[in-house]
């Protein structure tokens, strides 16, 4: 097996690190000024955004554009080693247009939506003229049974009506998010994984109303912010409905694959920003007459943070490049697999930072808290670890004998 980056991949990595080096990380601390603290949007977005495209460096993952549409068409697999630079900041992502929920929604128009369809909804989004959300999980049903879902699309004449509350929709207070994609039940006697439908409703639609904003363990998602949503007699077109009744469950997981591999590359990123954190404060801080990267603890948290931290790595790339070569059915297994190991790490790796800084790694002079948080959400998000691990037992194969013909084991005879 060949463990080297394509000659193209570390071609595009070098230039995406340079920019990021140069034009994103020196204005990390006038985001947090502008965005975090005084609540406004980062005064330089659109000029960085609009210097990241004319390098190229636009719509990274994406790998499947049309040729009129603007963007690299890198594979998953190259795509991997960028958004792990890009995780290292929770904003970066914007200035490539390579954040969520809009890629994952992107992908799932690319899809599903028809070429009208594309023209009004895909195309801004993939020119960073506007934002978007998806909407499936709603706070009267558990929704990690999307079977569950229960928000109404009933075809009314030449429209869609929709009603229903949908909650956690990442993006949906973004002042700028003018569309998101619904689930709901369109046809309730069909069988179980054909009663939902996906339909795109404007947010300016008469009846969809934002109840309130929502916070994370006490974070708020700045580059998307979550909202709780309720849809009253919503009317739509019905060219909004993407695909054909029935394939609300179709559309949704074409977009959950990609969604939850980037969140995986992103994370790995920041799990190599938390173990540079790491080295660099052990290093400088000193208690009990030493140095705190001179305690074996300490030495153990680091070297068990890389060792975590490669392993995923490398089943991260693997999904990539099954994802690559087998679509998203081919690779559902192992997107199930980093979807459960990534956030844990995530998790176990920005605990032991979090512990190496002492106080100061709970307060906002650091990502680490965020980074905690972050990983407890990919936890539930996108699929609960249970359902995944549920899922992952499902593949794994019974063998061929059983315990008392076992050419492996040698059990006493009775
Ligand atoms: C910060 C954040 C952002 C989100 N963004 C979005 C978004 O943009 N759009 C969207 O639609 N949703 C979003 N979600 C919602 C997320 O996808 C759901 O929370 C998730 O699918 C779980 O659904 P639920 O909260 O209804 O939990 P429930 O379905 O009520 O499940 C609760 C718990 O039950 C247990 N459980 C469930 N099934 C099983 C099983 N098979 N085996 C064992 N135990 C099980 C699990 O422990 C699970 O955590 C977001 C969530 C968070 C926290």
């Amino acid at each position: 097996m060949d463990f080297e980056l394509s000659e193209h991949a570390e071609q595009w990595r070098r230039r995406l690190q340079v920019f990021f080096d140069q034009e994103v990380l020196p204005r990390h601390r006038a985001w947090l000024d502008h965005v975090v603290q005084r609540r406004e949007p980062a005064p330089f977005m659109a000029e960085l955004q609009s210097k990241a495209r004319a390098q190229g460096l636009w719509n990274l993952g994406l790998p499947e554009l049309a040729d009129d549409e603007p963007g690299t068409r890198l594979s998953n697999l190259d795509y991997a080693p960028l958004a792990e630079i890009m995780g290292r900041l929770f904003w970066a992502s914007e200035v490539f247009n390579c954040q969520a929920p809009d890629v994952p929604n992107m992908i799932a128009l690319q899809n599903c939506a028809t070429p009208a369809q594309k023209r009004q909804w895909l195309r801004p989004l993939l020119e960073a003229q506007t934002r978007s959300a998806f909407g499936m999980t709603e706070p009267d049903v558990a929704s990690s049974d999307a079977t569950n879902i229960a928000t109404t699309i009933v075809r009314d004449g030449d429209d869609y009506l929709i009603n229903g509350r949908k909650w956690f929709i990442t993006g949906a207070a973004h002042p700028r998010c003018s569309f998101l994609i619904v689930m709901g039940v369109s046809n309730p006697d069909a069988d179980r994984t054909r009663r939902h439908s996906c339909i795109i409703v404007p947010m300016n639609a008469p009846g969809v109303r934002l109840v309130r904003p929502i916070r994370w363990m006490g974070c708020e998602d700045h580059v998307a912010p979550i909202g709780e949503l309720k849809f009253e007699n919503v009317r739509v077109p019905a060219e909004n409905l993407l695909g054909q009744e029935g394939d609300g469950f179709k559309v949704a997981q074409i977009r959950l694959g990609p969604a939850r591999i980037h969140h995986c590359m992103r994370s790995i990123g920041l799990c190599e920003l938390l173990i540079e954190l790491m080295m660099a404060r052990a290093t400088e801080r000193r208690a009990f007459g030493r140095s705190v990267i001179e305690y074996d603890t300490v030495q153990r948290w680091i070297a068990e943070s890389r060792v975590e931290l490669e392993q995923a790595r490398l089943l991260c790339y693997r999904c990539a490049w099954l994802l690559d070569r087998a679509g998203h059915h081919g690779a559902w297994r192992e997107v199930s697999l980093i979807k459960v190991a990534v956030p844990a790490m995530l998790q176990r790796i920005a605990d032991r930072a979090m512990q190496v800084f002492g106080a100061m790694g709970g307060s906002d002079d650091t990502p680490i808290h965020q980074a905690l948080a972050w990983g407890r959400l990919l936890r539930i998000g996108d699929g609960p670890d249970e359902v995944h691990l549920r899922q992952i037992f499902r593949m794994e194969a019974a063998p061929p004998w059983t315990i008392a013909d076992s050419p492996y084991l040698a059990p006493h005879p009775v």
